[in-house]
């Protein structure tokens, strides 16, 4: 055995050199395996190379059977070398077939040895094979040889990535790197995309593996870290964060910056003969393998603390940057990131996108609602997607499933295609009802509103022939803005939204923040309960500052015309009062400085705190018109988190205690007739809708790509008998069960689309 680290250096450079050499892959890897062996004073080396189908294949020995080469095949899971691969990590036996998982092939004859090192071959953290010394004498190996081992098969990861062994797989039996791969996500924006792989933040390009002089790598590899962790010191110092950096984040990193056990092995993999960028990755490699195979989500979110870390040291010590790398976009697209802020995605050229998966974001990001606005099919959640993607890889996006397939088979791809042309021919036959008024069969004229926050989404309000825009959500312009948006540049943006719907009305939201929606440039206020917290017109009343110029920005915006403005999260109509006396201040203000008032001024209330439901008799005196934001309502009424996954599908809107509520209110705005409409996501699903008609909504606001799918159900409505059959359903229902299976029922049997 290499007592020094000489060994495994040497190896290192020799298999650098086979690398190098102008031989058929399998040449080269036939005399990989001879090095190896010989290196590490081994009778057998071999590599097991992980299929497409799951099963590891051999695909090279020394010391074992030569005709057992792409014949020999073992499952993920199955022997030492499959448990190897399930595990990610290395096995070290000194009498192997003791092991309860060990097991005989005859054709390799591997019955005479005793000894058994094997480590997976990763990358990413995915393995991709797996490889394998073995000895005729009982002996222990050490930790360095281990370590030896894994640095070698960094170099083989390299070999299998690089598409060097895809000419020896016959076909059907495609190595595991260029799989297919089905994966599941969060639905975030509707749409079927097709395209190819880009990855936002481009992985960083260890062009040396293999180090030149181990003491300049040890060198530069303690410089990065120095510079990286003083770098940390003085962020954390400074108190001057970036979006995203919190300064928990920041703790948490330099705990880790400064991790004996992480910087330790940092080193040993140098010793090994890596260059220091090539001891990043492997280090982070195993991390990633050993930390992705955990649940807790505590445990997955170290991950990330750590990846971010690796990926900090990476660029100290290549000096490439993350950004830049997408300004050359290809055509057919699909974005591939771990997490987005909103302005990012806007920077890309929209033509050329057809698609969006993330890593973390779910449905209620930032990033979901630009990419909803822009039309772009994503999906979130998708767990470890960044490192199974290559760039390049074809990949389809199902925004209305949250599946994702990674380099589709032939198949998939043509039903997807399929697929997508018939979204064209429904979106097609949508188009086509925009100019018929959405009126039920029985005769029942019924509003469909389109909801809004930003001015891409107004070429919509023609398309669609949405009546008007029933919720603009101005804090968009605040959640995309680097900076808190000065007062002529809010009113710029309201007067470009009126200006650009033909002279239809806009229900502008005043600043609804807090809780997720969290402003980058504003101190972020920790609270246990932020749903429950300081949001919305809470924020607006403490910090007049903010909601006076909002306002004032509105009602210059809407000089002369009409103008509609409403106030989110009120709990108390004392709250509206106080909103409404900003207003009018506001006016007063505008009158002094000779500016004609907007013509026709409307002030409104989100229902979304369930206090209102006692006070509507009272609201409907006070107020001109009502809006309930079921997204919010809902969750106070279950008492379950819109954003915690863990509950947030726990219970349904269609059920009796919601429809109670829903049913109440539009009672109460029936008897005043106060003009009332709903704007959570609720309305824009067809069969909820229904059931809102039922209830006595006749206004619905939603997403523009809701409103053809809503109008389809309208058309096929008689709505005297949902009414009767939704009356009757809440009457003899008396728990909390999901209603939606009996009204799907009822739904197919009448022939109406939900
Ligand atoms: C709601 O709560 O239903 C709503 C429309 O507002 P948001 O989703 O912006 O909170
Ligand atoms: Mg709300």
């Amino acid at each position: 055995m290499f007592g020094s680290l000489g060994g495994p250096r040497l190896l290192l450079r020799r298999l650098r050199e086979v690398m190098a050499e102008p031989v058929s892959p399998q040449a080269r890897l036939d005399k990989i395996v001879v090095h190896i062996a010989a290196n590490m004073v081994a009778e057998v080396c071999s590599v097991y190379v992980l299929r497409a189908d799951g099963r590891l294949e051999l695909y090279a020995t020394e010391g074992l059977n030569r005709e057992a080469v792409h014949l020999t095949t073992l499952r993920t899971g199955e022997g030492l070398v499959g448990l190897i691969a399930e595990t990610a990590e290395p096995l070290a036996l000194a009498d192997a077939q003791l092991h309860p998982s060990f097991m005989y092939r005859p054709e390799t004859g591997e019955e005479i040895y005793s000894s058994f090192l094997g480590v997976p071959i990763l990358r990413g953290g995915n393995t991709l094979g797996v490889l394998v010394v073995q000895n005729k004498a009982r002996r222990t190996y050490p930790e360095e040889e281990i370590e030896a081992l894994q640095t070698t098969a960094m170099l083989l990861a390299e070999m299998i990535a690089s598409g060097d062994l895809q000419s020896l797989a016959p076909p059907g039996r495609d190595i595991a790197l260029r799989r297919p791969l089905a994966l599941k996500g969060t639905p975030i924006a509707d749409g079927v995309g097709l395209g190819h792989v880009v990855l936002h933040e481009p992985r960083i390009v260890i062009k040396q593996i293999v180090a030149e002089d181990i003491k300049r790598e040890m060198e530069r590899l303690d410089t990065a870290i120095g510079a990286m962790r003083q770098s940390l010191d003085l962020l954390i110092e400074s108190g001057n964060m970036g979006p995203g950096e919190h300064r928990d984040v920041l703790e948490t990193f330099r705990l880790f910056a400064h991790d004996r056990g992480w910087l330790r092995r940092l080193r040993e993999a140098v010793a090994t003969g890596l260059t220091a960028e090539a001891a990043v990755e492997r280090v982070q490699n195993d991390t990633r393998a050993k930390l992705q195979r955990q649940t807790e989500p505590y445990i997955r979110e170290r991950l990330h603390d750590l990846d971010d870390l690796a990926n900090r040291l990476l660029h100290q010590l290549t000096g490439q940057d993350f950004v830049g790398a997408h300004e050359v976009l290809p055509y057919n697209s699909v974005i591939v990131a771990r997490s987005m802020g909103p302005a990012a995605l806007l920077e890309y050229d929209r033509a050329k996108i057809r698609g969006l998966v993330l890593e973390e974001s779910g449905a209620l990001s930032h990033v979901a609602i630009v990419a909803r606005a822009l039309g772009i099919a994503a999906v979130g959640d998708v767990a470890n997607i960044v490192d199974l993607v290559e760039p390049g890889d074809a990949l389809i996006v199902d925004g209305l499933s949250g599946d994702i397939h990674l380099r589709p088979s032939p198949d998939v791809e043509n039903s997807y295609a399929e697929k997508a042309r018939l979204r064209a021919r429904k979106q097609a036959q949508y188009h086509k009802l925009r100019d018929v008024p959405a009126v039920t069969k029985d005769g029942v004229a019924i509003d469909l509103h389109m909801n809004a926050g930003m001015v891409v989404d107004l070429q919509h309000v023609a398309e669609t022939g949405a009546v008007s825009v029933g919720l603009f959500r101005t804090e968009i312009q605040f959640m995309l803005a680097s900076r808190l948006p000065k007062m002529s540049e809010q009113e710029a943006l309201y007067r470009t939204v009126l200006d650009s719907v033909d002279g239809k009305s806009i229900t502008f939201r005043t600043l609804d923040i807090g809780s997720d929606k969290v402003l980058p440039y504003m101190t972020k206020v920790e609270e246990e309960n932020p749903a429950l917290g300081w949001r919305a017109i809470r924020i607006g009343l403490d910090r007049p500052g903010l909601l006076r110029s909002q306002l004032r920005a509105l009602l210059r915006a809407g000089s002369g015309r009409e103008m509609r403005i409403m106030f989110p999260m009120i709990a108390t109509l004392e709250e509206f009062e106080t909103a409404k006396s900003f207003v009018e201040n506001e006016l007063a203000h505008l009158r002094l400085h000779g500016r004609a008032p907007p013509s026709g001024l409307k002030l409104g209330i989100m229902v979304e705190v369930p206090s209102m439901l006692w006070q509507l008799d009272e609201a409907c005196k006070r107020v001109d018109f009502l809006s309930v934001g079921s997204n919010d309502l809902f969750q106070y009424v279950y008492a379950v988190d819109r954003d915690n996954k863990r509950v947030a599908t726990r219970f349904d809107p269609l059920s009796a205690p919601v429809l109670h509520v829903l049913k109440l209110i539009a009672d109460k705005a029936r008897a005043s007739t106060m003009p009332l409409t709903l704007c959570g996501e609720m309305g824009g699903k067809p069969l909820e809708a229904m059931v809102l008609l039922a209830l006595g909504y006749r206004g619905l606001s939603m997403s523009a790509a809701a409103i053809g799918p809503v109008k389809s159900m309208v058309l096929a409505t008689n709505l005297s008998e949902a009414e009767a059959f939704v009356a009757a359903l809440m009457e003899e229902t008396r728990g909390g069960q999901s209603l939606r299976d009996k009204l799907r029922k009822f739904a197919k049997a009448q022939s109406i689309p939900v």
